[in-house]
């Protein structure tokens, strides 16, 4: 994107892998080469059990995501895992509001849950990855924008400093679907994103805020999405247990 905001690609690795993949992961991510301080920020994010492992042998320069955490700080909440927590295995980054977390049956949560948990995570320390994004449906009926202003409401009235979050767009129907948004109606939702912040927040904000791309982002589409003005980087599911993870890492230049 044309512009000094730091671009930003995280790989979510989301209930995949074993100690074996995940370590030989790691080694392919750490093969990247990204020139420091120019380079791209690179965080990839594990499934809880392999958090530790990937911290202890991800390159320092990288960062390490979380992929969910509770609203709370320690106490009885059999299950869940706290933000301190995640900062105490030197976690620096915690993915929240994921389509996936909202939209599952089994999980559903909802916009306020989503702020609370950014609250929390953030009033801890971690940086957070906000997803947001619209079903194929709300876009067929023209809501995409009202969706996205509608999940960023509810977390822009827990957040008081932007500095520590990125935000994800995410549309629901581009997720592990193979039908990526044209790099056009990508930047389209980045552009109106980043007005909502100028009007709501502030020029500063908007102009520093990193929104980076995600759905069925690949080493062949990454080149014509990263050449849009307001996309910022990357949120990569599938292909970033492949390969072609490098391609999307480097595709600012
Ligand atoms: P995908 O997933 O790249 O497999 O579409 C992206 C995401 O869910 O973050």
């Amino acid at each position: 994107s044309a512009n000094n905001r730091h671009f930003f690609v995280g790989g979510n690795w989301k209930c995949n892998g074993n100690k074996r993949s995940i370590l030989e992961l790691v080694e392919l991510v750490n093969g990247i080469h990204v020139e420091r301080n120019t380079g791209v920020e690179v965080v990839c994010a594990p499934p809880f059990p392999y958090l530790d492992l990937v911290r202890s042998t991800l390159k320092k320069e990288f960062g390490v995501a979380a992929q969910n955490c509770w609203i709370a700080g320690s106490g009885a909440y059999t299950g869940e895992v706290s933000a301190d927590m995640l900062l105490d295995v030197g976690v620096e980054w915690v993915i929240l509001g994921h389509s996936e977390r909202r939209h599952l049956p089994e999980l559903h949560e909802s916009d306020e849950t989503i702020a609370q948990k950014t609250e929390k995570a953030l009033e801890s320390g971690l940086g957070v990855i906000l997803c947001i994004g619209e079903l194929l449906q709300e876009r067929e009926n023209g809501k995409t924008l009202d969706v996205c202003i509608r999940q960023l409401n509810a977390v822009a009235k827990v957040v008081t400093d932007w500095q520590k979050v990125v935000v994800a767009y995410e549309p629901v129907w581009a997720i592990g679907t193979g039908k990526v948004a044209t790099p056009e109606r990508a930047q389209e939702v980045h552009n109106a994103v980043r007005q909502w912040f100028r009007n709501n927040i502030s020029t500063q904000v908007a102009d520093k805020l990193r929104i980076i791309y995600g759905g069925s982002v690949n080493g062949q589409n990454c080149g014509r999405l990263a050449g849009q003005r307001d996309i910022d980087g990357f949120l990569v599911g599938g292909a970033s247990l492949k390969p072609e993870f490098a391609e999307i890492v480097l595709s600012h230049r």
